[in-house]
């Protein structure tokens, strides 16, 4: 396996590829759920690139930039250890070139980035859709790979790549979670010994929702209902439906409902994020 920082360096080595190559875009601090999208990189392509790079330009003044976990040598054997090419890991001046407040930026429209994530993270989607961008520029990847853990990330990036027309197929993986269903962040980290606890209660809320869909009485608000009384000690950032295909907000849900949750944890005030189709 090659561990790559500069670009011209993957330049190079991506002129030499042969066959099919797969990209797993992450910010590190690899986990299960990370993991699971490697391997089916690597088991569907002939040449696996994990990109590792925490992003500036995705993350808002008063986030956690700064703090995120960093883990580079743990991330590095495990891409390894799954039969990875190549590690993309470059510093942000080799992205950014020291540029980063001057940039052409890819800016996904107002009507996606002004609901759920994107309405308290302003700017972050299109940090995201420009860099995802750059490293399908740089790799050249026939396929990408994206966690539906960040259901929202996925719907821009796959139609970023339709808008745009670039010639990559992005393939969505499913959200991988601990045995109590916490599903797995980088984030997780942060959280203390109690807030594990309290934070499961998001996980819990989607589950019962599924539930409680499932007896076609509940309606949406009972569902919502539900969800404030088990995450009462979780700052709540929203509770949201869309439809999975369009995500337009729902008034009603329906069996195309997504159920999306955003919540902070009280103590450490880390922010997590998960979500379920109603009719699974
Ligand atoms: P990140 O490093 O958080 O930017 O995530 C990199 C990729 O891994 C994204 O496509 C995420 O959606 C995906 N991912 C993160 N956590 C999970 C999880 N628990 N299950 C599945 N995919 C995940």
């Amino acid at each position: 396996m090659k561990i790559i920082n500069n670009i011209k360096e993957l330049k190079e080595e991506i002129k030499n590829l042969k066959g099919s190559t797969g990209l797993v875009p992450t910010m590190g601090a690899l986990h299960k759920g990370h993991e699971s999208l490697i391997k089916r990189c690597v088991k569907e392509n002939d040449n696996a690139i994990v990109s590792v790079f925490v992003n500036p330009i995705q993350f808002g003044i008063n986030e956690d930039l700064d703090k995120y976990p960093r883990t580079p040598e743990d991330d590095y054997k495990l891409c390894s250890d799954n039969g990875v090419k190549i590690v993309f890991a470059p510093k942000v001046s080799e992205m950014y070139d020291d540029n980063k407040d001057d940039l052409t930026l890819i800016c996904p429209p107002y009507s996606i980035v002004n609901i759920l994530c994107g309405k308290s993270r302003v700017g972050h989607f299109d940090g995201v859709c420009s860099v995802v961008a750059k490293l399908f520029n740089l790799t050249k990847a026939n396929r990408a790979y994206f966690g539906k853990k960040d259901a929202q990330q996925l719907f821009i990036i796959k139609k970023m790549v339709k808008d745009l027309n670039f010639d990559i197929e992005i393939v969505p993986c499913e959200i991988v979670r601990c045995e109590d269903n916490l599903a797995l962040s980088s984030r997780n980290k942060y959280l203390t010994f109690d807030e594990r606890k309290i934070a499961l209660n998001i996980s819990k809320s989607l589950f019962e929702a599924c539930n409680l869909y499932k007896t076609k009485t509940a309606t949406k608000r009972a569902i919502i209902d539900n969800s404030l009384k088990l995450m009462e000690k979780l700052d709540i950032e929203y509770i949201e439906f869309v439809d999975k295909t369009t995500f337009k907000l729902q008034d009603e849900i329906n069996d195309n409902t997504l159920m999306l949750i955003a919540a902070r944890t009280p103590e450490t005030k880390t922010r997590l994020i998960d979500n379920m189709e109603l009719c699974k």
